[in-house]
């Protein structure tokens, strides 16, 4: 491809491939664009898949982040319901064997849940709207049932916001997790640990260091045993394992490791005028000169900017700071920056690690001497004044005077969680 291309074709609807379109047209993209969708649903919104449709608080149409019409205005041919089947130079196939040409290809597929071995088909998985809309009319049939049971298998993010769902409708959990704690990947062990208080005082039953061995035929129920000889029985069940990028349709033609190789603005290695944005996508990290994978959701707008400069011949934006979040048990929790980078932690506000309040609880993340992430929960104010932190690297001396000199809501009234935490090392996460 020389100068700009003529037709861009987009392949996957989802977060990633929206605001990848709605970045080359407001960059001053005139030439055509094909946005290509295996569901038939236009581009909506994951994160309240979990959450507010979970639990009832909203609708699918809430979900919705365009429609084809907005699409259309936007100059912007959409396949819906088509899967892209094939890779070729300058050409993508779909599943009814009509094939795209452009000259210039972005990957935005996302993720296909991962599964366990003889999983039974009515045990739920959450990835799309069509599974959440399942999953919910399944917890308003066991919600009705006098005692009614919900099994999540694994307690990280997304299993712990369906375990919050259905406590909010009085179902019994039971959270099955392979770790010691959950959501020992993205926050640690020592944060993971406050991760499985929310559980626990969400009124869960919080198994851990557990595996599944097998399911047990239990007709409409589902019964699963356990590496530690127990078993579990439950009206329903959800597998949250994390979830597989969505790469098989391209053959072995590329590097499909851990996601799609790409350089640091995303040009797909190995192949020409190719770019990868989202959860798919292992982009080269430029600082440490290794490839990284994020499944989160600033994550795949970010990229799609910086893939629609580049796209364009334009100057990319600067990196931005990493965020991610969740909403469980009436508590957001929230992540700047990459803690997988630390090797040791600074507790700064709140006293949660010391079994206080998990509520009000911030701490940061150290490689070295300086600053590569933040985490709180329930404390969306206090982490806002480490982001400018974290993006310079502050150094541990810079951090504890900010610490110091925030006075959190709620300090001077006893011991809520927000007062600042006495500064001590902490083993790496
Ligand atoms: C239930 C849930 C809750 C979440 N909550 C949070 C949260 O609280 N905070 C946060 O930061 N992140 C959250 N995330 C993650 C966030 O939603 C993702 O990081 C984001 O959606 C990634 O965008 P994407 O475009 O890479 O993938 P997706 O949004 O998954 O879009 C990919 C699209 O590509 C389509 N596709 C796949 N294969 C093909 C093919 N061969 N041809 C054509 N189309 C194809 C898929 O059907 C899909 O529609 C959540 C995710 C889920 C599933």
């Amino acid at each position: 491809m020389r100068g700009q291309p003529e037709h861009v074709l987009v392949i996957g609807a989802g977060l990633g491939g929206l605001r990848t379109v709605e970045h080359l047209r407001s960059s001053g993209f005139q030439g055509r664009i094909s946005l290509v969708g295996a569901e038939v649903h236009a581009p909506y919104d994951r994160p309240p898949l979990s959450k507010q449709l979970l639990t009832g608080h909203w609708e699918a149409e809430r979900v919705a982040l365009s429609t084809v019409e907005a699409l259309d205005e936007l100059g912007v041919r959409t396949y819906l319901g088509m899967r892209a089947v094939a890779l070729r130079p300058g050409a993508v196939e779909l599943a009814d064997g009509a094939s795209l040409h452009g000259d210039a290809v972005v990957i935005a597929t996302g993720l296909v849940p991962r599964t366990l071995p003889g999983q039974p088909a009515h045990v739920h998985t959450l990835r799309t709207l069509d599974d959440a809309l399942a999953l919910r009319a399944t917890l308003e049939r066991v919600g009705s049932l006098l005692g009614g049971s919900l099994l999540v298998v694994g307690g990280g993010f997304i299993g712990a916001e369906v375990a919050s769902a259905a406590r909010a409708r009085g179902i019994a959990v039971t959270v099955l997790e392979a770790l010691p704690v959950p959501s020992a990947r993205a926050l640690g062990t020592e944060l993971g640990a406050l991760a499985a208080r929310l559980l626990v005082e969400g009124g869960v039953d919080l198994r851990t260091a557990v595996g599944l061995t097998s399911f047990v035929d239990a007709g409409d129920r589902v019964a699963v045993a356990l590496s530690d000889g127990s078993a579990v029985e439950a009206d329903a069940a959800v597998v949250g394992i994390g979830g597989a990028p969505q790469l098989e349709w391209l053959g072995d033609r590329v590097d499909t490791t851990d996601g799609l190789a790409c350089g640091p603005t995303g040009r797909v290695c190995g192949l020409d005028a190719v770019w990868a944005v989202g959860d798919v996508a292992a982009w080269e990290d430029t600082t440490t000169g290794t490839r990284h994978r994020s499944e989160h959701w600033t994550n795949a707008g970010d990229q799609a900017a910086a893939v629609a400069c580049d796209i364009l011949g334009a100057e990319p934006p600067p990196a931005p700071v990493p965020y991610f979040w969740s909403d469980q048990f009436g508590l957001k929790i929230q992540l700047v920056g990459r803690p997988e980078r630390a090797d040791n932690m600074l507790p700064l506000h709140g006293d949660g690690p010391d079994g206080g309040a998990v509520r009000g609880t911030v701490a940061g993340y150290l490689a070295g001497d300086h600053l590569v992430a933040v985490a709180a929960f329930g404390a969306a104010r206090l982490i806002a004044r480490y982001r400018p932190l974290v993006a310079d690297g502050a150094d541990r001396a810079a951090v504890l005077r900010t610490a110091a000199g925030i006075r959190p809501p709620g300090a001077g009234r006893g011991t809520n969680g927000a007062g600042p935490a006495r500064p001590r090392p902490r083993p790496p996460p």
